[in-house]
């Protein structure tokens, strides 16, 4: 227990500490607004200059791809008064030979779905006009990069500039396309949370940034384009742009680390890199669980004579199971008792040292939650919004999206909190997270239609 409680000491994140986090994010975002290299954000400015103005209009399609499965949607645009007329998803699983294959082998089974999609079009009310070729707008989410820790040949995990990579994707898919007679072009290329972003504000103009929580994290938000001094092109008409933060990466000394994170970090792939992203993401925080475990188990005997042999084995325990411990209800804890009983292979234990693991795992999804919200209101103050201007409030909302926060409710619920808690009862009303549903899917098509050669 005195384990447990030194861990809790380290992790504690008073409000204090989180306003100090949250200048902190606004200090970095400045500074890779200034320069390139200047800061452990990314801060890219994306190729998506322009966002959907809702002008838009026509038939145009999304391949949402993410690491496990994808998702092909179409959307029937009507310019700004009538906006989606219609709209269809489907998802496929990627096989697992697939997630190791050559990229050659992907872009076929992708082309393969597309053109079984497309054959449906008439089905619904969807049309093209005649002389128009269909455009597809790509989105990718992080483990894209990262199927079970094989990276597939065609995505480079060290590049993460939305647009700029994976020419060799558009190049592949295309010529796929054309093999199985699917007369497509790729109009636009991004992250999943550009593509979130640029669903919601359609949807919604007072989103002004959409996070994702998922197997990994990142933010991206609207910029006044004067504000970033980097830029050297021309200034886009309508004096905004959207900043890719990459905010995974950011790192500075009000961070609450502990000796499991650096041992986590010492062991990872990307040592000394994605601070941020290693204490609040999907992929590590199960893990970070496992590590408190493993040392209750080691130093004090804390499941019996033997240390549990799957608890030294990393990424066992998984965030899946940390959250459905969490959520374990029941008196006497039936579900933790099952799962470690399942996953790490530790019976009989007493509900004492059930209602212990709970406590690691509230006390590292706290944390994450916690700094999150911390991490947004950094955005906030970056933009303004979380002051009153002029005695009046703007509305603002922040999507987000992914795994972590859909499916992890004392994760989520304890980030909305925190960051009203920061914000102050002034901006409830005022200040509000959403959870993206409808711009995620719709976000793709909709860049597409935005770079559309038709308009
Ligand atoms: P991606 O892998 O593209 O980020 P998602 O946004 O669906 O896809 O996020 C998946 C991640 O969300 C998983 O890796 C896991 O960390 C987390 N996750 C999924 N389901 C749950 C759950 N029930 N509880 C907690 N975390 C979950």
């Amino acid at each position: 227990m005195a384990i447990l409680k030194e861990f809790e000491d380290m992790c504690d994140t008073p409000l204090g500490k989180l306003k100090q986090v949250a200048e902190a994010m606004t200090v970095e975002m400045h500074a890779g607004l200034a320069s390139e290299g200047g800061s452990t954000l990314g801060m890219l400015i994306s190729s998506v200059d322009n966002l959907p103005t809702g002008n838009e209009h026509g038939l145009f399609y999304a391949l949402d791809l993410g690491g496990t499965k994808f998702r092909l949607s179409r959307v029937q645009l009507g310019r700004k008064k009538r906006r989606v007329l219609e709209q269809e998803s489907t998802e496929v699983s990627i096989p697992p030979h697939m997630m190791v294959g050559t990229s050659i082998g992907l872009c076929d089974f992708i082309a393969e779905k597309l053109a079984m999609f497309v054959a449906t079009e008439g089905d619904g009310d969807f049309h093209i006009s005649p002389s128009r070729q269909r455009e597809l707008g790509i989105s990718f989410s992080y483990p894209m990069t990262q199927t079970s820790g094989t990276p597939i040949r065609w995505t480079n995990p060290s590049v993460s500039t939305d647009g700029a990579i994976n020419q060799d994707l558009v190049g592949q898919l295309t010529q796929s396309m054309k093999r199985r007679g699917v007369d497509m072009r790729v109009a636009a290329l991004v992250n999943d949370t550009i593509r979130t972003l640029a669903g919601e504000r359609y949807l919604n103009n007072d989103v002004v940034a959409a996070v994702t929580l998922g197997t990994g994290t990142n933010a991206a938000y609207v910029e006044r384009a004067s504000a970033i001094s980097k830029w050297r092109g021309v200034l886009p008409k309508s004096g905004e742009m959207v900043i890719n933060m990459e905010w995974g990466n950011f790192r500075s000394v009000h961070l609450p680390l502990t000796e499991y994170d650096h041992a986590l970090d010492v062991e990872s792939l990307n040592v000394g890199e994605q601070s941020f992203g290693k204490i609040i993401s999907g992929k590590y925080m199960g893990d970070i669980v496992r590590k408190v475990l493993l040392k209750m188990a080691e130093e004090a005997d804390f499941f019996g004579d033997t240390v549990p042999s799957k608890l030294r084995v990393p990424f066992t325990f998984r965030t899946h199971e940390m959250s459905a411990l969490h959520h374990d209800n029941s008196p006497d804890l039936t579900l933790v008792g099952s799962i470690l009983k399942d996953i790490l292979g530790i019976s009989n234990t007493s509900q004492e040292t059930r209602r212990a693991v709970v406590e690691v795992c509230i006390t590292v999804a706290e944390r994450g939650a916690r700094l999150s919200a911390a991490g947004i209101l950094g955005i906030l103050k970056k933009i303004g919004r979380d002051t009153v201007k002029e005695g009046v409030k703007q509305k603002t909302v922040i999507a987000i999206d992914g795994g972590v926060f859909k499916h992890y409710s004392e994760f989520s619920k304890c980030l909305e909190n925190t960051l009203k808690e920061l914000l102050g009862e002034e901006f409830t009303d005022t200040v509000v997270i959403e959870h993206a549903i409808d711009g995620p899917r719709i976000g793709a098509a909709l860049l597409a239609a935005s770079r559309s050669l038709y308009h």
